[in-house]
């Protein structure tokens, strides 16, 4: 069986123009929603994920503002820009990009976020939100989750669903979501016993465990859908021959540039047994920006509600 593809570039499109739509009708009522994202330090992949926020946000029409804080900001310093932008009333939605140089602690940052400002939904009263089934500002990434398997018309009700990984950030609210959505859902990591044997009993397998395409046919039965969270860079030639030889122009443009980006999930083998999977990349990745702006608009609108 040839697997269908559930491009995430087509669905954040169409978010992207939900949440366009949602700022122009805020517009015209004489406001727009504005995010602030806080930037510290040097990770290149920071800078790169802030730039494509602060680009989805020009796209669709949301203020947006960069605080480049220096590299030596400590806890306590951090704590008070959050609690400034808390207190700024033009500032719909926060993010503080992760992770911060070590000498932050994050979670005492996180928790200083004032919930109804949380755009990245790890607030634990965001959080505990979610448990109790009274979502408000739901983690992006688990959201896009979600949205992929509507916008798709994959259904969830009643579907065995195993999500693979249990972090705050995405496990926990994967799992939490795709409950209650009415699946039946079972949380596997890094102790789960024969985690094979439990993945094959999932309809929907949501793979998040940052361990490159460790999903291979032994986890997979006929017919099921895979939500691969997975982002992993491969650089080691002998393991992308394995994975990627299923595309001979992937190992060709490996070889010229000595890295790929691969998912959880063995991309050669969801293909041939998968009903329906996300690719990597162009699967779940471009859902979380577009949840971001959604989370945005969200927020905005529930601080004037
Ligand atoms: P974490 O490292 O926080 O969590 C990984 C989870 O996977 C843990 O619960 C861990 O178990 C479990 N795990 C690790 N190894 C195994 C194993 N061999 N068998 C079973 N379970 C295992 O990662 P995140 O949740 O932050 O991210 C997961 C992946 O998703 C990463 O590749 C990350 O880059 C990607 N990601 C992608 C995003 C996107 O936008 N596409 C957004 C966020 C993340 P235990 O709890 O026991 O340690």
């Amino acid at each position: 069986m040839a697997g269908r593809i559930l491009s995430g570039n087509q669905i954040r499109d169409q978010i992207l123009e939900d949440v366009g739509a949602g700022v122009a009708h805020a517009a015209e009522k004489g406001w727009t929603p504005g995010l602030t994202v806080v930037l510290i330090g040097d990770d290149p992949g920071s800078h790169i994920y802030v730039r494509n926020k602060i680009m989805a946000c020009e796209k669709v029409g949301i203020r947006s503002t960069m605080l480049t804080p220096p590299a030596t900001t400590t806890t306590e310093e951090l704590v008070e820009i959050v609690r400034g932008l808390n207190n700024d009333d033009d500032v719909d939605g926060i993010l503080v990009q992760l992770p911060l140089p070590d000498q932050i602690d994050s979670s005492k940052i996180l928790i200083e976020i004032a919930p109804e400002k949380d755009v990245d939904g790890f607030h634990p009263s965001n959080m505990g939100a979610l448990a109790t089934g009274q979502p408000r500002l739901v983690p992006c990434t688990p959201a896009g989750l979600i949205e992929i398997l509507k916008r798709s018309e994959i259904p969830i009700e009643g579907k065995r669903a195993v999500v693979m990984g249990r972090s705050n950030i995405v496990g926990k609210p994967a799992a939490l979501l795709l409950t209650m959505e009415n699946a039946t859902v079972t949380v596997c990591h890094s102790r789960t016993k024969d985690l094979p044997a439990i993945a094959r009993e999932a309809e929907i397998l949501v793979a998040a465990m940052g361990r490159p395409a460790m999903v291979t046919r032994e986890y997979l039965s006929e017919g099921v859908v895979v939500l691969d969270v997975g982002t992993n860079r491969l650089t080691d030639p002998a393991a992308a021959e394995e994975i990627l030889s299923y595309k001979p122009s992937r190992l060709e443009r490996f070889k010229e540039r000595g890295s790929a980006l691969v998912g959880d999930v063995h991309p050669g083998h969801v293909a041939e047994v998968a009903s329906a999977y996300t690719p990597v990349p162009g699967g779940v990745g471009p859902l979380t920006i577009a949840m971001l702006m959604s989370n945005t608009l969200k927020a905005a609108k529930l601080r004037r509600a």
